[in-house]
């Protein structure tokens, strides 16, 4: 088995990189930074999402695992990183696969496909920022306000949750629209809610501003002009290899409310 190792960059997630890479090595793993099979990703949910871009182009053939070394790790269900690199050598881990998130930006007749394991977000770069929001090519609102989210089930833990949206288990296939602070008055009107969108149907937002700034996951850039931005649930998913034992609502749990009185391990 090929692997690779991304890490924060930290003293920390330096020195378990560095044990990752001769623990594996000596039980005959190959260190292979261009086409791992495996990829780890030690620090925080910032270096999991580095790591899925670095290898955005061969996911159908990588799998990752998240070890986290700061404070909240959402994505890593590790205590120790012994307990991982034994879970690696003993085969026990077992495939998950979770939605992303595909936003194709048309640019004056060019067309841009990006892809998010979080989320995407377009906001107004000097204030509010208008867009108009259609779903399956129909008008459906138009918005006034910080901006709009869009995130996966797994991303819904992210910039989502704090936008007041809701949480999603990663087994739906789904995309989620959440508002960034709207204008409602008797001339801007939305519907303020968030709104889950299944795999079968296109969202397209039309901003009307003449700059804003686009986010893809922890990367932010400000396009010369998009003519629209169509979203959906991408063809193509994450895999990870995960601990038996860690329920997705057991993280939540553990993530947002207390570390303590969890569901036992081992259900799911
Ligand atoms: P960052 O350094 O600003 O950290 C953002 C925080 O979000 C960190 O605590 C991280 O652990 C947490 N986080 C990231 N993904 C998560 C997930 N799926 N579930 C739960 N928590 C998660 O930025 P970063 O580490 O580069 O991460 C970029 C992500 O930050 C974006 O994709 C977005 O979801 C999130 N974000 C959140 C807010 C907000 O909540 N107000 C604002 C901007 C970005």
């Amino acid at each position: 088995m090929n692997f690779a190792v991304v890490s924060r960059g930290d003293e920390i997630s330096e020195a378990k990189k560095k044990q990752a890479i001769e623990h594996l090595q000596d039980h005959g793993y190959t260190y292979h930074e261009e086409s791992p099979d495996t990829v780890i990703a030690i620090g925080g949910d910032g270096t999991v999402l580095q790591a899925f871009h670095t290898y955005k182009q061969r996911l159908e053939k990588t799998a990752f695992i998240a070890y986290n070394t700061g404070h909240l790790g959402f994505y890593s269900d590790w205590d120790t990183v012994e307990s991982l690199l034994e879970a690696v050598v003993d085969n026990s881990l077992i495939m998950v696969e979770y939605p992303l998130v595909e936003a194709v930006m048309e640019e004056e007749g060019v067309s841009k496909t990006y892809l998010a394991l979080n989320d995407v977000t377009i906001k107004g770069v000097k204030g509010s920022v208008q867009i108009d929001v259609h779903l399956n090519q129909y008008h459906f609102e138009s918005f006034k306000g910080d901006g709009l989210c869009i995130s996966s089930p797994s991303g819904s833990t992210g910039y989502n949750k704090s936008l007041g949206g809701a949480i999603v288990h990663p087994s739906l296939e789904m995309i989620q629209l959440s508002e960034m602070a709207s204008i409602n008055n008797r001339v801007y009107r939305t519907i303020g809610s968030s709104l889950v969108i299944p795999k079968h149907h296109e969202l397209t937002l039309v901003p009307k501003a003449d700059a804003y700034m686009v986010s893809v996951d922890h990367e932010s850039f400000q396009p010369d002009t998009i003519c629209r931005m169509k979203c959906s649930v991408a063809k193509q998913r994450i895999r990870f290899l995960r601990s038996r034992s860690f329920p997705f609502w057991n993280r939540v749990k553990e993530a947002f409310i207390s570390l303590n009185d969890c569901e036992p391990r081992g259900t799911r």
